[in-house]
């Protein structure tokens, strides 16, 4: 349906980023859901962005069943852990970090968790979600040179935010995370892990916030009536 999508292993993707930054390529990680499909639909620079992304992993359960029924058996590769590990990594190799998103407070606890769970992890700079200009952000990440930067804006803002960075910052690993951050400051609940193996997360997250039902509904329907249309076409 005309983006690429990468069928990576945890250590797969992990190297890849390894060898993104080794190699000092600018990379855009995109962790591609059915409303993402939708927002490509109708916005040509998101389609765009998604076209030159280094990196487009399968975050959701729909991407999955989209791909099942095209035959194509794939692992999830949730954002979330995606980037915790990609901390992980960042420690062993002693590559600096920012962190961008979310409010003042909640970036601020997240911060503070991830030095708890994750020592020596080398965090260069951080900023709430909430500026009025990407190029004051841009100054200071230039300052801190970071080689791994995590951008919690929610899509396709994350997205637009890492696709302009990606041209004008010293080359580093960006990832869009969305709502990452407010899971790792405890300010909103992970699904349990019995949704997360059913592939049921986003069920438990409209439960709990139940004014995200806008942003599936009806991005998801359409989606896979596309995703059937195509597959009687191909
Ligand atoms: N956010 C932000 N700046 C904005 C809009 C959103 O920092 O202008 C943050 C918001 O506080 C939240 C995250 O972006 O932490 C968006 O999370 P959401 O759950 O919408 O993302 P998803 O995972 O669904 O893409």
């Amino acid at each position: 349906m005309g983006t690429r999508i990468d069928n990576y292993s945890y250590e797969e993707g992990l190297n890849k980023v390894r060898e993104f930054v080794e190699q000092n390529i600018p990379a855009q990680i995109v962790t591609i859901n059915p409303e993402m499909y939708a927002q490509k639909e109708k916005d040509e620079y998101f389609k765009q962005i998604l076209s030159e992304a280094e990196m487009i992993i399968p975050d959701g359960i729909g991407i999955k069943i989209a791909l099942k029924l095209k035959g194509k058996n794939i692992s999830r590769l949730p954002g979330i852990d995606f980037a915790k590990n990609i901390l992980k990594l960042s420690v062993c190799n002693n590559y600096p970090v920012a962190i961008i998103g979310s409010k003042e407070e909640v970036i601020e606890k997240a911060v503070q968790n991830l030095r708890n769970e994750i020592p020596n992890i080398n965090i260069v700079y951080y900023h709430n979600g909430y500026f009025n200009n990407n190029n004051d952000i841009y100054e200071e990440l230039k300052k801190t040179s970071p080689k791994i930067i995590l951008v919690a804006l929610g899509s396709p803002k994350q997205e637009y935010f890492i696709y302009e960075a990606k041209k004008i910052l010293s080359p580093a690993v960006m990832i869009g995370i969305g709502g990452s951050l407010d899971v790792w400051s405890g300010t909103v609940k992970r699904a349990p892990v019995l949704y997360q193996k059913l592939g049921l997360e986003w069920l438990y997250r409209t439960i709990n916030q139940p004014e995200r039902f806008k942003r599936i509904f009806p991005a998801l329907p359409l989606f896979f009536i596309k995703v059937l249309k195509y597959k009687k076409e191909n």
